[in-house]
């Protein structure tokens, strides 16, 4: 099928479905001359297949607030692929989330999980249900009443959440603590659990590390190093705090976090103290960011995003499409060499175009942030080995997966001498998961 007849299909049979569109675009404009080169997956309709989930589950979570009044989310988990293993992505609880962004995400996660080199297949949830302003125990109820329906679609070799915005180490624990009580079982059907109950060491961390070391290795290849450089980050949820750690530790200068409010800008750079500070403000205070300014030289620019900023490298860690074409062309124009994106689809086509155009070194999401469900990965293998690596040996393991991640996505990346790391992430991750699909047939 030719490209654009398989683009019509898709965009006729998901209407309105924007973001999940914009993904697909984005994979088969790479994939589909590929693929055409080979006519195997051709024949098979690999492609068609690729583009339409397994399966959709879509339920009503009814639950009651503090003043006992009954309140109705949506819960959703989109089982896209599960060809090279259980289906693995995080959950998503946030006020803008829809079947399309979390179509898009499981779309994103198959690609992903395949580059890791780990037995994962995509998928992702979450609700519209949003944490903040919620009591502990108001989200307790809600997660509680989440995984009551949840818990008959997953299971430890079927589909293995994780955490995603809105779903950190408290919403892990009262999921998982539901899940154990409903079913009887003590097994890894979550990841990004607590040290107490069979979480794995780094994983708070591993995303945005991961993100850092994609960074490093693409430098690396180009004689240069990360020490010394100045680095733009958005966002200052778990990725973003991560990321800013291992940048800190390997010598660059944190000029920027941001949140939902604007952007905090720090033209000393962020210190090991302030960012023990932000940790503070968003896991504990759950405040927003500018209050960062009480205690610490910085300035808060409401409403607006960090990309104005001057640095070398950018790392956006927010959400999908909050760097658009003109940021980039400013990114760009202000001497940035390099963008790593811890979040997902952070960047709007006309962005990714700038970024390829100008042939600086560009790391989309589903290489750079591999990191996170990479170690996601290694705590399934933990839990199911029932043991447990020290911080050093994850920690070891993750570099090398984000080196084989960046090794791949250079084998099929090259083009005239340079590295297009976005056909490349694609390419890599359909090989193995359409070669799966061809050794089960037509199903
Ligand atoms: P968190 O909820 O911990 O943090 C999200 C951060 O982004 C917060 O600072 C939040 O601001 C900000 N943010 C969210 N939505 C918006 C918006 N619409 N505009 C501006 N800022 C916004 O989530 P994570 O750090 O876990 O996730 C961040 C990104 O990384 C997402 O794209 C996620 O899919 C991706 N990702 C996460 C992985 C993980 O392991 N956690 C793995 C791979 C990818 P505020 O503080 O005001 O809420």
């Amino acid at each position: 099928m030719e490209v654009d007849v398989l683009l019509d299909n898709v965009k006729r049979k998901n209407p309105g479905e924007l973001e999940f569109h914009q993904a697909v675009t984005e994979v088969v404009q790479h994939v589909a001359p590929f693929a055409a080169r080979n006519p195997k997956y051709r024949k098979m309709a690999i492609l068609e297949r690729l583009v339409e989930p397994d399966r959709v589950v879509m339920f009503r979570v009814a639950w009651l607030d503090d003043n006992n009044n009954v309140q109705v989310n949506r819960g959703y988990r989109i089982q896209f692929n599960n060809a090279i293993g259980p289906y693995k992505g995080g959950l998503r609880f946030d006020g803008s989330v829809s079947l399309s962004i979390l179509k898009f995400l499981a779309f994103e996660q198959i690609f992903k999980n395949s580059l890791t080199t780990l037995p994962m297949g995509g998928g992702k949830g979450g609700s519209d249900f949003s944490p903040k302003g919620k009591s502990d125990m108001e989200v307790m109820r809600f997660c509680q009443s989440f995984m009551t329906e949840l818990a008959r679609h997953i299971g430890a070799n079927v589909d293995v959440p994780a955490g995603d915005i809105g779903v950190g180490a408290r919403e892990v624990g009262y999921l998982f603590g539901q899940y154990k009580r409903l079913r009887n079982k003590f097994e890894g059907v979550l990841t990004g659990k607590g040290a107490e109950y069979g979480g794995s060491k780094i994983r708070p961390e591993a995303t945005g590390y991961g993100a850092v070391y994609f960074a490093e290795e693409m430098l690396k290849r180009n004689n240069d190093g990360i020490e010394g450089k100045s680095a733009t980050i958005s966002g200052s949820g778990n990725v973003a705090q991560y990321a800013a750690e291992k940048l800190i530790q390997l010598g660059a200068k944190v000029l920027s976090l941001s949140d939902r409010q604007g952007t905090l800008y720090i033209p000393g750079g962020l210190t090991e103290e302030g960012l023990a500070r932000v940790m503070q403000i968003k896991n504990e205070e759950r405040a927003p960011l500018s209050v960062f300014c009480d205690s610490f030289e910085a300035e808060f620019r409401e409403g607006q995003n960090p990309w104005s900023i001057n640095c070398d490298m950018a790392y956006p860690c927010a959400t999908q499409n909050e760097l658009d074409e003109n940021d980039a062309r400013t990114l760009v124009e202000n001497g940035c060499m390099l963008v790593s994106e811890g979040a997902n689809m952070p960047s709007t086509p006309g962005a990714v175009e700038v970024f390829e155009g100008s042939k600086i070194m560009y790391a989309p999401g589903k290489a750079a942030n591999a990191g996170g469900v990479a170690v996601s990965g290694l705590e399934m293998s933990q839990n199911s080995q029932r043991l447990s690596w020290d911080s050093e040996e994850v920690d070891r393991r993750l570099k090398k997966i984000m080196s084989d991640v960046h090794e791949s996505c250079v084998e099929y990346g090259r083009e005239n001498g340079h590295v297009n790391y976005v056909a490349g992430a694609n390419i890599a991750g359909f090989v193995k998961v359409a070669n799966a699909m061809l050794a089960y047939g037509v199903v």
